[in-house]
């Protein structure tokens, strides 16, 4: 964790960061403030603080990378949340959108597969004093306990979109998930409109991590 320092150059690469997330189509007040409020560089080593605002994924350890600043504000402006809403999160990773999501107002839940991943997410979590429930567990499961859900959100490539998530939506929710079998994924937002009927849009190509079976310890 580097959560040392958060210096007026932090700050001011911050504002420049939110100036091009704007520029590229981020509008969503809450979720600009939010990115504002939440210092990137603390969820990333050292040896990344330098390049901490620049629209880059880095590595988080165990095979796995923070996702792009801009991708996550993307997929977060796709959710259309509105306070209080619950969200059911696959891929806590760093747990940076997990804090971003809460800030706007989610009250979360997170899955992360590596055990590593989700200890070190929890303690960001204490650290901002975040309320947000993460669970070191299979995504593919989601969680029941505290389904239905009004969003998921998926930040791991995934094959086809899993039944078992569909299921924990509400009607009326929507999901965003990154598809695709390859290197690169469509990202997908699925309305469920009943128990029978979805809609799905898409918006455009990117390129996660995949999204894998099982967990480890
Ligand atoms: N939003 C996170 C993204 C991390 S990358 C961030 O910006 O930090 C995606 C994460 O999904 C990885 O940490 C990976 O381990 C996790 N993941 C992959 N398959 C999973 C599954 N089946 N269940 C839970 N997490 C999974």
């Amino acid at each position: 964790m580097n959560h040392l320092k958060d210096t007026f150059k932090h700050k001011g690469k911050r504002k420049m960061l939110i100036e091009e997330l704007k520029s590229k189509g981020i509008s969503n007040k809450n979720i600009l403030d939010a990115f504002d409020e939440i210092p990137r560089h603390y969820f990333l080593d050292l040896a990344f603080e330098e390049q901490a605002y620049t629209n880059m994924a880095f590595q988080i350890g165990s095979g796995q990378t923070i996702s792009h600043p801009l991708t996550v504000a993307f997929q977060t402006q796709l959710l259309e949340i509105e306070k209080g809403m619950k969200v059911l999160e696959i891929g806590t990773g760093s747990g940076f959108q997990t804090c971003i999501l809460a800030k706007i107002g989610a009250k979360i839940v997170s899955i992360e597969r590596h055990r590593e991943l989700h200890l070190k997410a929890k303690k960001m979590i204490e650290f901002f004093n975040i309320q947000a429930k993460l669970f070191f567990g299979d995504g593919y499961a989601g969680n029941t306990a505290y389904a239905p859900y009004d969003r998921i959100l998926v930040t791991c490539g995934a094959p086809e979109v899993p039944n078992t998530l569909i299921k924990q939506l509400k009607i009326g929710g929507l999901m965003i998930i990154p598809v695709g079998e390859g290197e690169e994924q469509k990202m997908l937002k699925i309305i469920k409109k009943n128990n029978e009927e979805y809609s799905i849009l898409e918006y455009g190509t990117f390129k996660f991590v995949p999204m894998l079976e099982r967990t480890v310890k």
